[in-house]
């Protein structure tokens, strides 16, 4: 069986058509699926359109307010009980006839099967701050992200029940995806304009989102802190010797300046420093806390062992 699991944030009008659509694709290659929505908090009438889908092969889940579409793919993952799980966006942009180019390579054998946006002609105002998080986000991580690679995909059970090991709170789900590791594959399709309503992320949540996605996989902002107080209090120490020389030969020419200036940088520097040995601590803490599994086995000579993720 497949799951579909849809996030939805006021797409009434995509309901009926999502559930038209993925069933007509579903029956015609022949699987039991289940068409999972998650009502993230609409204002619009989102959940009467889904409680007026006559088709037996939706569930669905409605939250109490706009939990965001992490909390809402979550809140899926953990409903769904298919052998694999398709994720979409519910506004059209993720073609439901893509979902049998996702199940062939799951059927081959991948347990992550990626849909791909292709090159889309979109304007430079989006296009450069996506381009700047990518290259952010892989210089200062150790799981490297892909433009284009975003939440269309297809994950078998074993991915499934691997991600639900992550207990963290703050889910960065297109860093988990590629987290949790396991055989993937890349399927690309066509960029698609938005179907009806308006996109939610604006400038100011793409940022956000940048935040999110580097500090959820790495204490490196941390460390920035104590990298830059070490360069600084080397270059003031160079200074300090270099003033101090030039007294020594040449004399006093504004009384106190060296003094000043001295006790300024060693003070400045030193606290920056202190501060990066701070950021070192919390930074573990921060990973601490996380508590995630210490490694994933996707396979064991061990049954017992070989049933998806384990705590280390
Ligand atoms: N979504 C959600 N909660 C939110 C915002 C969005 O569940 O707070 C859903 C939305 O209904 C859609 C998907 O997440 O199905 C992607 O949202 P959107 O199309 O606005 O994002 P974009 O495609 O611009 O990245
Ligand atoms: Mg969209």
């Amino acid at each position: 069986m497949i799951s579909v699991v849809i996030p939805v944030f006021n797409e009434a009008e995509n309901i009926p058509v999502l559930d038209a659509e993925i069933s007509s694709v579903m029956h015609a290659i022949e699987h039991t699926y289940e068409i999972i929505f998650i009502d993230d908090g609409s204002q619009d009438a989102t959940l009467p359109k889904i409680r007026g889908l006559s088709n037996p092969n939706v569930r669905f889940v409605s939250f109490s307010r706009n939990f965001g579409k992490e909390a809402a793919l979550l809140a899926g993952l953990k409903m769904a009980r298919g052998d694999a799980i398709v994720i979409m966006d519910g506004d059209m942009q993720h073609p439901p006839s893509l979902i049998p180019d996702l199940i062939r390579p799951y059927e081959a054998g991948f347990d992550q099967v990626v849909a791909k946006r292709n090159k889309v002609e979109e304007p430079l105002s989006r296009r450069l701050p996506s381009k700047l998080f990518y290259r952010l986000m892989n210089v200062t991580s150790t799981v490297k992200l892909v433009d284009g690679e975003g939440d269309f995909r297809l994950i078998s059970r074993k991915v499934a029940d691997a991600i639900l090991l992550l207990s963290e709170n703050n889910r960065f789900s297109k860093g988990i995806f590629e987290w949790v590791g396991f055989n993937k594959t890349v399927v690309e399709f066509d960029h698609i304009k938005r179907g009806s309503g308006i996109s939610t992320f604006n400038p100011l949540k793409l940022l956000d989102y940048a935040i999110d996605g580097i500090s959820a996989f790495n204490h490196r902002p941390l460390r920035s802190c104590f990298y830059l107080g070490l360069v600084v209090l080397v270059i003031s120490l160079i200074y300090i010797l270099y003033m101090f020389v030039n007294i020594m030969f040449n004399g006093i020419d504004v009384p106190g300046y060296f003094t000043i200036i001295a006790s300024l940088l060693l003070l400045g520097s030193i606290q920056l420093f202190s501060l990066g040995i701070i950021g070192e601590y919390v930074g573990r803490i921060y990973i601490e806390t996380k508590d995630r599994p210490k490694y994933i086995i996707e396979t064991s000579s061990d049954s017992d062992l070989a049933q998806g993720g384990h705590h280390g």
